[in-house]
């Protein structure tokens, strides 16, 4: 019996209404949170930065000092950044450079390229400066909590820290952050035909062999999203060989993710072999490439089987298995930023299924389509940036606006 086929957005909402979060949280270094998602809510203890500080290497004077023009300062003191000056009497300035706090009393920060330093008029006098330009108050100072107010929220429970938030958390004093623990994920890939990279040469590969190479992006994707990733290698397409890696896989994991044999055809045996330990949805996804997709348990370890056709399994990775992922760490946007792009190609012939498009952004800010949209071809993924979300039945002409994916927001 053919499987119903199925939208794209109802198989996401059915996958996604499986992925429970996580609830183990652990303790990491700031240092090595980067890419993990955040299990609490990171609220400053201080003002950043802490006190009102200079903007420029200048000198920091009262506004009130400078209405006669040609006025000359006394410089009374230097504050280098990481010290704490004194107060500003009438008729001063102080030497100042960039981060030192603003000495009260002053309100403004001359730059040094505007000012003249000119000798003490005799040993006891301090230097003296003239300034050449006007002076507003406030400028090139940085006001305290300008970047974070005392009590502000910096980063929220279920954000994905990246680089900056790294140095977000720093800068409010976190050096340790609780995040979510990673998802524990089992890989293989099915396929007699599969041998990997390194067993045998390209010269001595057999009639019909070919290289593994779902096994590397996969893994990649899965290391790249802060999963665990227990690689169990390649099954071979008998049914006793995939109920037993299936078993294993079902050991210590949160889910078991597979590529190959899920289609229906006899030396498919994913599906039985999962229907036999436990309970498993076939689901025929009106989306190209992509297709056979399956969702399943194996005791309480969920089930994801991919299409075996490398673009197939890529994109419907990163359609389908990052959100649900994302979901599972607790990641509370889990859909990809879509935005509205030019192409500069054509698309003739429409699809009865939602296509992802292998596209490229050019240097006239349109999107060029790779020659060859197969399933099986690799290349496409490598060559382009982007996909492009095109709905069913639809063709597009040069100029069309469509809607664009960039590959750089589905693979982190
Ligand atoms: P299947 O889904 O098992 O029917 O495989 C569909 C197509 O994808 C076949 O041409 C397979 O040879 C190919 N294929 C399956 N698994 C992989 C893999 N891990 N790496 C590269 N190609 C694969
Ligand atoms: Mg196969």
């Amino acid at each position: 019996m053919r499987p119903p086929l199925l939208a794209l957005d109802d198989a996401l909402a059915r996958l996604l209404a499986h992925a429970t979060p996580l609830r183990d949280t652990e303790a990491v270094s700031t240092f090595d949170a980067d890419g993990r998602v955040l299990a609490q809510a990171v609220v400053s203890q201080l003002q950043v930065p802490p006190q009102d500080n200079s903007a420029m290497d200048g000198y920091a004077v009262s506004c009130a000092d400078l209405q006669q023009p040609g006025v000359l300062l006394a410089v009374s003191q230097r504050i280098p950044a990481g010290s704490s000056g004194q107060a500003l009497q009438a008729g001063q300035a102080a030497r100042i450079f960039t981060g030192a706090p603003i000495p009260t009393g002053a309100d403004a920060v001359v730059m040094q390229e505007d000012c003249e330093l000119l000798p003490a008029p005799d040993a006891q006098a301090l230097p003296q400066l003239r300034i050449n330009a006007r002076v507003s108050p406030g400028q090139w100072i940085r006001r305290s909590g300008e970047d974070v107010r005392r009590g502000a929220e910096v980063l929220a429970l279920g954000a994905r820290l990246s680089a900056a938030g790294l140095g977000m958390a720093a800068s409010v004093g976190m050096d340790s952050l609780q995040v979510v623990r990673k998802p524990r994920v089992a890989l293989f890939s099915t396929g007699d035909e599969l041998v990997m990279p390194g067993d045998v040469a390209p010269a001595d590969m057999r009639a019909g062999a070919i290289y593994n190479s779902n096994r590397f992006f996969l893994r990649a994707m899965l290391l790249r999203l802060g999963c665990d990733v227990s690689d169990l290698g390649i099954v071979p397409d008998q049914r006793a060989a995939t109920v037993k890696a299936l078993q294993d896989a079902a050991q210590a994991h949160d889910l078991i993710l597979t590529s190959g044999g899920v289609s229906v055809g006899e030396e498919d045996h994913i599906r039985p072999a999962v229907e036999s330990l436990g309970e498993l949805d076939l689901w025929q996804i009106a989306v190209k490439p992509g297709k056979p997709f399956a969702y399943g348990r194996v005791n309480q370890v969920h089930f994801i089987g991919l299409p075996g056709n490398p673009v197939s399994s890529f994109v419907t990775f990163a359609l389908l298995v990052r959100p649900f992922l994302l979901r599972m760490l607790g990641v509370p946007d889990v859909a990809p930023v879509v935005v509205g792009a030019r192409a500069d190609f054509d698309w003739p012939r429409a699809d009865r299924r939602r296509e992802f498009l292998r596209v490229r952004r050019n240097r006239a800010g349109g999107l060029d389509l790779f020659a060859n949209q197969s399933s099986g071809v690799l290349t496409s993924a490598v060559w382009g940036d982007g996909l492009v979300d095109n709905p069913p039945g639809q063709t597009i002409a040069k100029g069309d606006s469509v809607r664009f994916i960039a590959l750089s927001d589905l693979l982190y």
